[in-house]
């Protein structure tokens, strides 16, 4: 039996003695595990948890697990990193307000939009960002359960850019999310969000108004842009043509909030571009599912729309681009993932890149890598058990048996 690890467990046992508030280690033992989506799975595999950070992972016979252990069995089930969602809004009835909500309220609607289906980091793209750092708050204190929240707050939209569906939402929940009317306004917002923990910014480089869409003037978005990356901060953009997404290009946006499906489709040489300038994309193609069906279409012009949505984001995937796992919850009011899943398969995208855009390529885009999005030795115990091989059918990724974060189980399907 290899003894690799007996000395961090011989120093651990010496210091839980001391600490005895702490709590005890905890092993998940006889999984498939994925550490990577760049690695072999590890057959029979086990994980040992200490502290919150992954101790040791390894094939189960290799594994030394400490007797008080708290130990998962996971005969027959598959273990991957946590996942990341980095396009979720903390909008919905269940999270607004949250000063008005009992702990157990908010845990319960974290659970039906994030940790039942695995997420154990998600960004919120566009909330209210008071709010959002309160549930960050109460999450961090422990009194209530859910992923790890990081947030732009209130987005950017230009003068006369408030976008025309969140206009009776925004005025029957008193929320105000000021028009930009000036370069000086824009850039005095940016240093005040980012100074009350705003973690990346959000330009509406289009917005869609009554009787057209309205494109954010290259200046002003540059300028915002410029701003946040002084402060080390991403800059996410949505766009809903191809001129948006030329603004983000040239003032140098770093996500993509959606793909265009109403725009021309992505030629290669487009998605080139879009890679060449390092920009990232979180897909949303259950957004465009959602909207299609508000007006009655036949199923035939979904399918329609929907394959266009799917073809910019093979072109995107297959130019290399980076994808970032992402459905816009919070928007929109379906929480099961695995459409989502169903459709990046549909765009091309292999068991391997839809992990990543889970896992690593969130954790490498926001300056995770060395913490998160990978099972390895010292990284935070984000983990996700799987019923079932997301390899064999990528459905599989949205059947979770137990979300763990921090070493902590915040998920259990009953
Ligand atoms: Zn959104």
């Amino acid at each position: 039996m290899r003894i690799r690890f007996a000395l961090p467990l011989l120093l651990s046992c010496v210091f839980l003695v001391g600490s005895p508030s702490l709590a005890s280690d905890m092993a998940l033992v006889g999984a498939r595990i994925y550490p990577s989506p760049a690695e072999p799975p590890i057959e029979n595999g086990s994980i040992l948890i200490h502290n919150g950070h992954i101790l040791a992972v390894g094939p189960t016979a290799t594994i030394k697990v400490p007797q008080d252990a708290t130990v998962i069995d996971c005969k027959g089930l598959v273990v991957t990193a946590g996942f990341w969602n980095s396009h979720v809004h903390i909008l919905t009835a269940g999270l607004l307000h949250a000063e008005k909500l009992s702990p157990e309220e908010v845990t319960s609607q974290l659970q039906e939009m994030f940790t039942r289906w695995g997420f154990t980091t998600v960004f919120d793209i566009a909330s209210v960002l008071q709010n959002t750092a309160l549930i960050r708050r109460l999450i961090e204190s422990g009194e209530v359960n859910g992923p790890k929240i990081l947030s732009v707050g209130e987005p950017f939209w230009v003068k006369g850019g408030t976008p025309v569906y969140v206009r009776s939402f925004l005025e029957t929940n008193h929320i105000s999310i000021p028009e930009i009317e000036s370069t000086a306004q824009a850039i005095g917002r940016v240093r005040q969000q980012i100074h009350d923990g705003a973690d990346g910014i959000k330009i509406f480089a289009n917005s869609i108004e009554q009787n057209g869409i309205l494109t954010m003037p290259l200046d002003l978005a540059k300028a915002i842009v410029d701003e946040a990356h002084r402060a080390g901060k991403p800059v996410f953009a949505h766009v809903s043509n191809n001129q948006g997404i030329e603004v983000a290009v040239q003032s140098g946006v770093d996500i993509l909030a959606h793909t265009t499906p109403s725009d021309d489709l992505w030629s290669s040489p487009f998605a080139e571009r879009l890679t060449a300038a390092h920009m990232a994309l979180t897909p949303t193609l259950t957004l465009w599912d959602v909207e299609a069906r508000k007006g009655n279409p036949s199923s035939d012009q979904i399918e329609k729309g929907m394959s266009r949505a799917a073809q910019q984001l093979k072109a995107f995937s297959q130019a290399r681009g980076q994808v970032l796992f992402g459905t816009d919850v919070g928007y929109i009011e379906q929480f099961d993932t695995s459409e989502e899943f169903t459709w990046m398969s549909r765009a091309g995208m292999t068991f391997q890149k839809i992990l990543a855009s889970l896992t690593t390529s969130p954790a490498q885009r926001f300056g995770y890598s060395n913490r998160s999005g990978r099972i390895a030795q010292g990284m935070n115990a984000d983990l996700v058990v799987l019923n079932g091989d997301p390899a064999q059918s990528t459905s599989a990724f949205s059947r979770v048996r137990y979300t763990i974060r921090d070493g902590k189980v915040i998920y259990s399907k009953k």
